[in-house]
């Protein structure tokens, strides 16, 4: 895949070799062939005789034959852990959501939108008004990050626990500004880890409600964007996902939260996109074993989770009662390749975003017991005060 990819990339170099065999370029064992280039026979490669397309335009056709079919719906009712819902603000607007919830076996929806105070209390009412959405929505809570110093953290466990009280079942999602860019109120960068923090995890703590953590982004948007990096086409779609010098590393970011979470171990974190990490699971696994009070959520990253269906079963199996689903943006059409991945032994099948995986996905056949605690029961024991919905046994 990578010299068929350097061949996309680097159409202008290629040229007509005739002489069959006898064409190209010898490479020593070790050596990559060069760009334009791919290697046809052991250390000898070639270059096309035709133009190559470019990564955009190469969209080679499916031809495994398969009579397996999209999962529209999902086989359990799902919590979506990570949803990012319009701001409720009306009836039609539940109405419009009870419609897609239903077409896709959504039972309940936790908007992880950050809402506090006043905006919290009136999407609440909004829901709560709602003669069939009513137990159908619940609300993350927001912390202000703003001004850490003197007297902050008094102010964010108030609001936290007026928020509470007002419906919020939980914290989030704490968004990745926290570490990569958020500043005291001395100027200085506020760590993830930093003991000013300490008493809002404690508070979640005393308050039985998880915190929800997006730290970082893909450890690629971190690395040298040449044609050795999977996250290529993203990084030149949208130059602004590119860190450099002047951020944390990805590896000081994973440090920090892994202390902060260390630190607190009768809070409940959440970490959104499997940390980052799902395509790394013996980091992943040795993370899962030394912080008992961590739970991952897999929003995002469905890529990586349907690229590696056997490691991936094992894991899930191995760690049924600590993952999450969550879907982040808010896309319906989308949902159904979670279901397909997760409940099925499907092979080689289409992502729906070129950007993030040029690859296929396969189905990691989830037992239906896992599939229950992936889908639903971990949500509702981290979260008891979330209603069930209709088929949550
Ligand atoms: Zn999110």
């Amino acid at each position: 895949m990578r010299l068929l990819l350097a061949l996309l990339i680097f159409p202008a170099l290629l040229v007509a070799q005739p002489g069959g065999q006898q064409g190209g370029v010898t490479i020593q064992a070790g050596e990559e062939c060069p760009p334009g280039m791919t290697e046809v026979r052991p250390r000898n490669c070639r270059a096309p005789t035709m133009p190559a397309p470019s990564i955009l335009d190469y969209r080679p056709r499916n031809t495994v034959v398969s009579a397996d079919q999209p999962v529209p719906r999902a086989k359990f009712p799902a919590v979506d852990f990570h949803g990012h819902p319009a701001p409720i603000r009306s009836a039609e607007q539940l109405d419009a959501l009870q419609r897609e919830f239903d077409a896709m076996g959504l039972g309940v929806m936790i908007a992880a939108n950050n809402v506090s105070g006043d905006a919290l209390k009136a999407q609440v009412a909004v829901v709560q008004a709602h003669p069939t959405m009513r137990n159908r929505i619940r609300f993350l809570t927001g912390i202000s990050f703003a001004n850490v110093g003197p007297g902050w953290a008094e102010r964010a466990v108030a609001q936290l626990e007026a928020d509470v009280a007002a419906g919020a079942v939980g914290v989030g999602e704490i968004g990745k500004g926290l570490g990569l860019s958020t500043r005291k109120a001395d100027g200085t960068r506020l760590a993830i880890d930093d003991p000013a923090l300490d008493p809002v995890w404690q508070a979640a703590a005393r308050l039985k409600i998880p915190v929800f953590i997006h730290t970082a982004d893909p450890a690629e948007f971190w690395q040298p964007i040449d044609y050795k990096n999977e996250r290529w086409l993203e990084l030149a779609l949208f130059p602004n996902r590119r860190y450099g010098e002047e951020f944390p590393s990805f590896e000081q970011l994973a440090q920090e939260r892994d202390r902060m979470i260390k630190r607190n171990p009768n809070t409940t974190f959440v970490v959104a996109h499997m940390a980052w990490y799902a395509n790394d699971l013996p980091r992943l696994s040795r993370m899962m074993d030394e912080m008992p009070n961590m739970l991952v959520e897999v929003g995002a990253v469905l890529y990586d989770i349907g690229r590696q269906p056997r490691a991936m079963r094992d894991f899930f199996v191995k760690y049924q009662d600590r993952i999450l689903f969550g879907k982040d943006s808010y896309q319906p059409e989308e949902y159904p390749y979670y279901w397909r991945v997760f409940e099925t032994r499907d092979d080689y099948f289409d992502y729906y975003r070129d950007y993030h995986a040029f690859w296929k996905l396969y189905g990691i056949d989830l037992p239906d017991a896992v599939l229950r605690k992936v889908y639903y029961q971990n949500a509702l024991r981290i979260m008891p005060t979330v209603p069930r919905a209709a088929g949550m046994q």
